[in-house]
């Protein structure tokens, strides 16, 4: 996304499109706010105006979105754009002082190479997830931190000349993971990096960050989204996702996610673009694999077996309200990709394709509009108001029953 294509932000934006327009953008920027508020996507609409060599002269310090430069930058493959993400596992436990490993069995190669082998593996696998789906939300085992094998590892990159031979990005994500050893190493290229060079942290929490990095950075703040603007980007993602489809196959998945009456779901997302995009392409974690095993293995005859699974996926002996309403939310994204492999548009939930397909092949085309529409139609009911008596368990069954008759073409 190039930094005029954020929605909300107006006062970060000007801010950086003012420094950047004057080419006297400071080499040490520190993005601050709460997450999913847009703080990835400027850092990289920075990158690609600081990086595009097409821009013309009249609009000086904005990217032009269509060049390589840009468009490798937008799709996180650009040589001189460089990231330091935390990372779980060995590499944090680089430096035993940091992070004592007190489980022989735990504890990683003493090797600094072989670790920092494997966090570079790392970083590739939660780059490559974000390529493959921006609204991939990073799972790692143990507490990610930001070693300072890490930080000696981009230091030794931007003394090398850059790949482009200008100038050269380092986006630091979750900035306040640092840890105090890494960030000791970091306040020399902090306060001054190599010529071309700019770092990009963001945080969500920039009390945690140590006041010598604090001091050495210009603050931008991101703030929360008003409504309006939440709407306006659930319609821009609402158009994206729907990607050149015909509008009458598009009109459920244009219901459901263009925010018309999906007011609920910009509701829980508190002003946060970022949460509504989780919402939409994953649903609730715990809901999200039996759902997708829904598609993949459709219901048959047994309701009751499958209620019997998303209560216990949810923990309870009987199914209530919320859980009613978790697993609508993980089965609408999933139809919603499934309606999307059927129509040539782009999948959300790239991880899940296998289970996409087959039941693309199993379930006509023509029926998955109806059995999108149908979760919707009961997710509404449940949320609204005065319906208190409504019945999760047969509300479930009877959507169930829908899904299975949508699925036997019936
Ligand atoms: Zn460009």
């Amino acid at each position: 996304m190039m930094l005029h294509d954020l929605i909300g932000q107006t006062r970060a934006v000007t801010m950086l499109e003012r420094a950047l327009g004057s080419g006297r953008l400071h080499h040490t920027l520190l993005f601050t706010g709460p997450s999913g508020v847009g703080k990835w996507s400027a850092a990289h609409g920075v990158a690609a105006a600081l990086l595009c060599r097409e821009t013309p002269r009249e609009m000086a310090g904005r990217a032009c979105g269509c060049c390589g430069d840009c468009r490798q930058v937008l799709g996180l493959a650009h040589p001189d754009v460089h990231y330091i993400m935390p990372i779980a596992g060995p590499a944090s436990a680089y430096d035993p002082k940091e992070r004592p490993a007190t489980d022989p069995k735990k504890r990683p190669a003493t090797d600094p190479k072989k670790r920092l082998a494997t966090e570079k593996d790392t970083l590739i696998r939660l780059l490559a997830d974000r390529r493959l789906n921006p609204f991939a939300h990073a799972e790692q085992e143990g507490t990610p931190s930001i070693s300072v094998a890490w930080i000696r590892e981009i230091q030794r990159v931007l003394a090398l000349r850059s790949h482009g031979g200008g100038g050269r990005i380092v986006i630091v994500r979750e900035a306040e993971a640092i840890n105090p050893t890494a960030a000791n190493a970091f306040l020399k290229t902090l306060e001054e990096p190599p010529e071309g060079s700019f770092l990009i942290l963001t945080s969500a929490a920039p009390a945690r960050l140590l006041p010598t990095v604090l001091s050495r950075a210009q603050r931008i703040p991101f703030g929360i989204l008003d409504r309006e603007e939440m709407s306006r980007f659930a319609s821009v993602v609402g158009d994206r996702l729907e990607n050149g489809g015909r509008s009458k196959e598009v009109e459920p998945l244009r219901r459901a996610f263009a925010g018309t009456s999906h007011d609920s779901l910009i509701e829980q997302s508190k002003g946060r673009p970022g949460e509504l995009l989780e919402r939409l392409s994953l649903g609730p974690p715990v809901y999200r694999d039996l759902a997708f095993r829904l598609l993949s293995d459709g219901i048959g005859r047994d309701v009751p077996g499958w209620i019997a699974l998303i209560e216990k996926a949810g923990g309870t002996k009987k199914l209530n309200r919320g859980q009613c309403e978790g697993f609508f939310d993980a089965l609408l994204p999933a139809f919603r990709d499934l309606l999307a492999l059927q129509n040539g548009w782009l999948i959300v939930d790239g991880e899940m394709r296998a289970a996409i397909e087959s039941a693309a092949n199993r379930i006509p085309r023509e029926a998955v509009p109806k059995m999108l529409a149908s979760i919707q139609e009961r997710r509404r009911l449940l949320q609204e108001e005065g319906t208190r008596n409504v019945n999760p368990s047969l509300l479930m069954a009877v959507t169930l029953a829908d899904l299975a008759r949508g699925a036997a073409g019936a």
